[in-house]
């Protein structure tokens, strides 16, 4: 473990820091790291991977404090989380417009989709029912194309 302190990213912060003043929250320093921690990571990162990052720039924080930070940052849309595989929970910088998955259960691989692609689906669930989803970052479990094909030729 190095005690340097790297350079302070703040790659992912003035847009976010402008988020959290327009919604009437101050960016708290633990709020920001957590925060640049996941932009950093880009991607999917559990609980676990983003206290060990924060905790590089931050020894002094505690899990709790991060997991505590994380549903703060959920809460207000920063971040988004979800159920991946074996219930790993995993949260990842909210995108906008946001993204959506298609998990691979053979081969784990994780896929995005725009949100265009889910969008008419949505638009229709509120023609049709009146129902607004505010789902924002949808996991459809599955088989990729690859597996798809091993498992038809192996059977
Ligand atoms: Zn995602
Ligand atoms: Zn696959």
């Amino acid at each position: 473990m190095s005690q340097q302190t790297a350079p302070a990213s703040t790659s992912a912060g003035p847009e976010l820091r402008a988020l959290a003043r327009r919604e009437g929250y101050r960016l708290t320093l633990q709020r920001r790291l957590v925060l640049d921690a996941l932009g950093e990571m880009s991607g999917h990162s559990t609980p676990d991977r983003i206290f060990e990052r924060v905790q590089v720039k931050s020894p002094g924080i505690s899990r709790a404090t991060v997991y505590r930070t994380l549903t703060f940052l959920l809460k207000l849309g920063l971040v988004t989380v979800a159920q991946i595989k074996d219930n790993a929970t995993v949260y990842e910088l909210a995108s906008d417009p946001p993204h959506h998955h298609l998990v691979c259960q053979g081969c784990d691989e994780v896929i995005e989709v725009r949100h265009e692609v889910v969008q008419p689906l949505f638009s229709r669930l509120e023609r049709e029912f009146g129902f607004r989803v505010r789902t924002d970052h949808l996991m459809l479990f599955g088989l990729c194309e690859r597996c798809r094909r091993t498992r038809r030729s192996g059977s």
